[in-house]
């Protein structure tokens, strides 16, 4: 092969790729999920969109988040479409865009509760599946590479200990500047409470797939993660580095 083909044949690989990311929140999945897909040239999905926006719904409708039975019906009538845009996704319930409704604590929470039960996962994976399916995404969540495309060609999983995690979250909604922020104990204590529901609820819990490459970015700048990140993928590819 000439240098000419294997470049074409990488970036044909980049074109046609899954890019599985997953991670407890505030690792930085969607910073690093947002560059790796401008950089490699693919679509970036975020799957918490998808359960946030269900919340929404649910909140809207005074379902209880614990009624497992009038979840999954409420699921049945609810259409949820995830929209690649050039920042954030554009997430669409029923037909109304609510990309900008469902980031305060209130859709945070009951987007985590909601994401317990088997019935809403089960929705949810198919959904997924769908818009992943020609391949040529970057997508993340919690068990993308366990649940939603385990033969993802690449499949990170992001950690950071809590206390950066939370600090990088309290920074975050300092720069958003939209809401007063709440005080670091308060944003350290509901990323907690959200690991230990994710990471312990009996339906596809949050876990490294097996052959996932850890990426731990405690220790890192944001550059040495996208760095760290964008070098996982590009030896995925081959010998050549750059798709773009
Ligand atoms: O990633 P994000 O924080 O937006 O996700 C919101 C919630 O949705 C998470 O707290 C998690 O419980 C749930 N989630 C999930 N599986 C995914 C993505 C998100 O259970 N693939």
């Amino acid at each position: 092969m000439t240098g000419n083909d294997s470049r074409t044949a990488a970036a044909e690989r980049a074109r046609k790729m899954i890019v599985a990311i997953d991670g407890p929140a505030g690792a930085g999945k969607s910073t690093i999920a947002r560059h790796l897909a401008r950089h490699f040239g693919l679509l970036n999905l975020e799957t918490g969109a998808m359960y946030r926006a269900f919340a929404l719904k649910a909140l809207r409708s005074a379902v209880p988040l614990d009624d497992a039975k009038a979840l999954e019906e409420l699921a049945g009538e609810t259409e949820i479409r995830l929209e690649p845009g050039e920042e954030e996704n554009l997430v669409l319930l029923d037909g109304e865009d609510v990309s900008g409704l469902i980031r305060n604590p209130t859709v945070t929470e009951a987007a985590s509760r909601v994401s317990t039960f088997p019935a809403v996962r089960a929705w949810m994976v198919r959904l997924q599946q769908q818009v992943g399916e020609r391949g040529g995404v970057v997508m993340e969540g919690r068990d993308i590479g366990t649940v939603v495309f385990p033969n993802a060609e690449v499949k990170i999983f992001l950690d950071a200990a809590p206390e950066v995690r939370g600090q990088r979250r309290y920074e975050q909604i300092g720069q958003q500047g939209s809401a007063p922020t709440p005080p670091p104990e308060e944003i350290l204590r509901d990323l907690r409470t959200r690991d230990e529901r994710d990471r312990n609820r009996k339906d596809s819990p949050l876990k490294p797939a097996p052959d996932a490459v850890f990426l731990d970015s405690t220790n890192m700048s944001l550059d040495q993660a996208l760095a760290a990140a964008e070098a996982i993928v590009a030896k995925k590819l081959g010998p050549a580095k750059n798709a773009s």
